[in-house]
């Protein structure tokens, strides 16, 4: 389309534009939108619930030939992907927080202390904000801004505040975020640096969601990324799949281990990596996928161990707050997806979290959130429940950093031991040769 062409089109042609919903290619080569429970289509829009059985939509494709060689001639962060997400092609020309493409770490001591021989830690700490929530606003901005949204909001277990404030202010868009009143100061602090339109809520997550659906109801020109562009926003996990991938040299791992919240990462990871082989970037080959839950808000470790399919809700009560989600949207795909495969689901106690968050520090030199304490705490339990094949290729994912919960880690850490400005002192310490 010419400028000249956009220049001479009338306020009323103008006006019918507006009407027909979104511009062409909007959202890339996503066809529509797919209900996951009866397959029942909905055109590319600001939905999410299914009209015939309240089953969650899902972004459906007609991919091209995508080649390994245009991949990799593509931006070092998510949208080197972006043929494969519901964006549009020049996505990178809109301003957003261009997150992903981080580290895929040999973990050669955290093997070698878990007795597994090929172990990797994808690193997703060190995206724009600190967690994998990056990936998924980005695609939900960009659904957000293809909508015409007005304002860019969510309901958050604290991350995903964090990235939706910072991509809402570097796109220019006004942002809302909702937090439980009980969240970590950091990720409060997190979200307030970028926003004033910071809200706490008096209740734990599933309340805040819960208001979040309501006002999405009532208010018009409001996206909520995880609410009513969650199809879009639940894509951008996908991205976490490919990287693995294309970063072990375009090969699947044998196992992943992957933290549950509301579940849409890990139905996401498995969703792309299936992707990855019906286009032939990758050979076919079983994937063992593992969900990794806290104790305290596990009701889909619960619902695995018990053998059953329904998932019964749960009120949290758990040191990993960014997994507190005690009725998870996607559990019951988690639970078919880890049986299917062969994975399993675990959990861990909130000891064992922080024992997993000094562990990770200690091997790896990696500094991980309550979330990551969680999923390396549960690939430790796998591998001594003999849930876990050690001799298999196995990658675990470090969703978030641990400045975000200092208190976590507070009264297990040694403090400095303080001297006098002496040698004498220090050789006291016993620190010295
Ligand atoms: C949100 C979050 C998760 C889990 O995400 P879901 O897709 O809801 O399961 C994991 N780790 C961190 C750090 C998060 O913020
Ligand atoms: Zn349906």
């Amino acid at each position: 389309m010419s400028t000249v062409t956009d220049e001479n089109v009338t306020a009323a042609e103008t006006d019918t534009a507006a009407q027909a919903g979104p511009r062409e290619g909007a959202f890339g080569n996503a066809t529509h939108l797919a209900c996951r429970e009866c397959q029942h289509e909905v055109t590319l829009g600001p939905f999410y619930a299914c009209p015939e059985c309240f089953g969650p939509l899902e972004v459906a494709y007609s991919f091209p030939v995508v080649t390994r060689e245009e991949i990799e001639a593509g931006p070092r962060n998510i949208w080197r992907y972006k043929a494969l997400l519901p964006v549009p092609d020049d996505i990178e020309t809109s301003p957003n927080t261009e997150p992903g493409f981080t580290r895929l770490l040999q973990a050669r001591n955290l093997g070698r202390e878990l007795g597994i021989d090929r172990l990797w830690v994808k690193d997703d700490s060190t995206n724009p904000t600190n967690s994998f929530k990056d990936r998924v606003v980005a695609c939900a901005l960009s659904a957000a801004v293809e909508l015409d949204a007005k304002v860019f909001a969510c309901p958050s277990t604290g991350n995903l505040a964090n990235a939706v404030a910072a991509a809402g202010a570097r796109a220019g868009i006004k942002t809302v975020v909702f937090i439980p009143s009980n969240l970590e100061r950091p990720k409060q602090l997190n979200s307030a640096i970028f926003t004033d339109s910071l809200v706490a809520v008096n209740g734990n997550y599933d309340d805040v969601n819960k208001l979040a659906s309501e006002i999405a109801g009532e208010e018009d020109g409001w996206a909520f990324v995880n609410v009513n562009v969650r199809p879009y926003y639940a894509e951008g996990s996908k991205t976490l799949g490919y990287e693995i991938a294309e970063q072990l040299g375009w090969r699947l791992p044998d196992q992943v281990v992957i933290p549950v919240a509301s579940g849409s990462q890990l139905t996401k990871v498995h969703k792309a990596f299936q992707e990855l082989v019906k286009l032939g970037l990758v050979e076919d080959k079983p994937v063992r996928i593992f969900g990794a839950q806290a104790t305290g808000c596990s009701p889909v470790s619960v619902a695995y161990k018990a053998g059953v399919d329904a998932i019964r809700p749960v009120k949290p009560d758990t040191i990993a707050k960014s997994l507190a989600i005690g009725n998870p949207a996607d559990g019951i795909y988690v639970l078919d997806i880890c049986r299917e495969t062969g994975g399993a689901v675990e959990d861990i106690t909130d000891d064992e979290v922080t024992d997993g968050i000094v562990l990770l520090a200690r091997t790896e030199g990696i500094f991980t959130e309550t979330a990551g304490g969680t999923t390396v705490g549960v690939l430790k339990k796998l591998v001594e429940t003999g849930q876990l094949d050690t001799s298999l290729e196995t990658v675990v994912i470090n969703t978030g950093h641990g400045l975000k919960t200092l208190d976590a880690i507070a009264d297990r850490v040694s403090p400095a031991a303080t001297i006098e400005p002496s040698y004498a002192a220090f050789r006291a310490t016993g620190l010295g040769a």
